[in-house]
């Protein structure tokens, strides 16, 4: 028998609209209700039309499959149906005749009605319409719908689901939205489909580009692939709206890699669409009290992250470690981001401990390859912001040098680093930014204090109000350090050790003014630094110590600091050691009884050690 229109059958694809229903042709469809003057069917999830009584022709009972006939299609979206029953037929699929509008597109779209396909990234109810955050491959969009004032329009669409949405593309105040005028959740098979082309499409896309690191350097080249892992990870959480919370060590340091990568992702975020001030709800940065990922860190993290997941139907975010993350003292705070699924990257230069890596889907650390903390965090964090956004090297190329120089870097890649930005920062420049930086942040305490670390770094596009703000913040400081020089120095005790070095002990607790800048830790190194001028040639340890602590910094020592503290827990029951650092800087925490037996024991390894 030869094909013609009464033997063929269609069925409406995936978001088939009444557009692509015609007058006179047969679909499969399926029984979606009963009324008493006919039969409700379903001919796709968008489109539905009556077979009046007079035209059903057998019994049916609910989601039954039948064949109708369209006999009219009225002009407000009506369909009259008649039930049909072909003995023989062919079924086609129709395909839609809308197209999917991506969602980078959208500009180029205003004021017409288009479908898009995307993921559901975050539902929002505000006191008006409910705004559904839509990811697709290309970008983000918000689409408002409305049914009632702070009503919950389409209950059933839930965070992470695939749908179609149709809807009438506005701009509002310079943002781009799509006012709904339906949502569906796709089918499985459809959705399967729409979200292996997403993830296909954003894997690639989130591929960082691959060009040469600002500086030469073996280590680099080495870790590059790891980098490049950190680097996509960060790039496929912005572009699916994941929110990112970056912590990192509250020093000059990480301060640099943490705002190079805050500077890389914020435009990115503003790049990709959505809201705009998505950069500050999708982009976090906290310092850390301690040199490690507390408790007290990931339990205020995951407290704002499962309050923004239920209040504003956030995601649940991805945190990043920086200059921080790489010891044993992180893994309490990994087992809880492990509890909530929560993925963890760590860019450290700390001396890693491998048990840390069970936790993390990206771990960068020089150790690994054969280096050392002479590679700062600030290196590899500009590194890696260039390849998370490379529009921002411009900006952000002299922070390695601040980095390196706060660190007190002694790797090659150091001087490599300051020349790439001699010409406008010299090596005093960057000790005074990091100095700025250090005494800034002791007053922001644990607040990121985003825009004021700009202007200290420079990104703010204000270069005379950085130069008086850097001056300023330099005088305070050098005051302060003066003034606490003035108190301590005094009261430095000398010990000379068996292998010759020596060992300098202060206490900060007494002898220094407390709760002000310097804190303990940089009050050592300033007294380290002044005798390690006055003893040239002489290899030197700088021993602070407080009722419970004990901070260690040397020169010419060859010390394995998280190696001693390892053998003194073991050695000093009830002494209550643990601590770390990198080999040779470094601090250990003890219970105050103990202080004279675990000091005793500490300086017993120091004059052991090589020199
Ligand atoms: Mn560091």
């Amino acid at each position: 028998m030869e094909e013609t229109e009464e033997t063929i059958v269609y069925r409406l694809g995936a978001n088939c609209s009444l557009e692509d229903v015609e007058e006179g042709k047969t679909y499969i469809g399926k029984v979606q209700g009963f009324a008493n003057f006919g039969v409700f069917v379903q001919l796709c999830d968008r489109v539905k039309g009556l077979v009046h009584k007079s035209n059903v022709k057998q019994q049916h009972k609910e989601r039954d499959p039948i064949l109708v006939s369209v006999l009219q299609i009225r002009s407000n979206g009506n369909i009259d149906l008649e039930e049909v029953t072909p003995t023989i037929y062919h079924t086609r699929t129709v395909t839609r005749k809308t197209p999917t509008v991506m969602l980078s597109d959208l500009g180029t779209k205003i004021g017409r009605t288009v479908l898009i396909e995307g993921e559901v990234a975050q539902i929002k109810q505000t006191s008006g319409p409910t705004i559904f955050t839509l990811v697709d491959e290309s970008g983000t969009e918000n689409a408002a719908a409305f049914v009632e004032a702070g009503v919950r329009a389409y209950p059933d669409i839930q965070l992470g689901d695939i749908v179609g949405v149709v809807g009438e593309v506005m701009q509002r105040n310079n943002q781009l939205q799509i006012e709904v005028a339906s949502i569906v959740a796709l089918g499985d098979e459809d959705a399967a489909r729409v979200r292996k082309r997403i993830d296909q499409a954003l894997d690639e896309r989130s591929e960082p580009e691959d060009f040469p690191f600002l500086v030469q350097s073996e280590v680099l080249e080495i870790l590059k692939p790891a980098m490049r892992n950190v680097a996509k990870r960060i790039r496929k959480a912005v572009f699916t709206a994941q929110p990112i919370v970056l912590r990192h060590h509250a020093d000059a340091d990480g301060i640099c890699a943490a705002v190079a990568v805050e500077q890389a992702v914020t435009a990115l975020i503003r790049e990709s669409g959505g809201d705009f001030d998505a950069d500050y709800f999708l982009f976090k940065r906290a310092p850390s009290k301690a040199p490690f990922y507390e408790i007290e860190d990931i339990t205020r993290d995951l407290d704002f992250a499962l309050k923004d997941n239920v209040r504003y139907g956030q995601k649940l975010p991805m945190i990043l470690l920086m200059d921080n993350g790489s010891t044993d003292e992180d893994v309490p705070a990994l087992r809880a981001a492990q509890v909530y699924g929560l993925p963890v990257l760590v860019v450290d230069h700390h001396h890693p401990d491998e048990i840390v890596d069970q936790y993390l889907v990206g771990h960068v650390n020089p150790y690994h390859v054969g280096g050392d903390f002479g590679i700062t965090a600030g290196m590899l964090g500009c590194e890696i912001a260039r390849m998370v956004n490379p529009a921002v090297e411009n900006q952000i190329r002299h922070l390695p040098a601040i980095a390196a120089v706060g660190d007190r870097s002694e790797a090659a890649e150091r001087a490599r680093y300051l020349e790439i930005v001699s010409q406008d920062y010299s090596l005093d420049d960057c000790r005074d930014i990091a100095l700025a930086l250090d005494y800034e942040q002791f007053w922001l305490r644990f607040n990121d204090g985003r825009e004021i670390i700009k202007d200290i770094l420079n990104l703010s596009g204000e270069p005379e109000r950085h130069r008086r703000l850097v001056k300023l913040l330099v005088e305070g400081a050098n005051r302060a350090i003066e003034e606490q020089m003035e108190a301590v120095m005094p009261h430095v005790e000398l010990r000379v050790l068996p292998n010759g070095a020596h060992l300098f002990m202060l206490d900060v607790e007494i002898y220094a003014h407390r709760f002000t800048f310097p804190p303990p830790g940089k009050t050592s190194g300033e007294v380290h630094d002044r005798l390690v001028q006055k003893y040239a040639g002489t290899p030197v340890v700088t021993l602070g110590f407080g009722p419970d602590f004990a901070v260690l910094r040397s020169r010419g020592v060859m010390m394995n600091i998280p190696q001693m503290v390892r053998e003194l827990r073991k050695e000093i029951v009830g002494g209550g050691v643990n601590g770390g650092g990198h080999l040779v800087v470094g601090s250990i925490k003890f219970v105050e009884g103990m202080r004279s037996n675990v000091l005793e024991g500490l300086i017993a390894k120091i004059g052991n050690a090589p020199i």
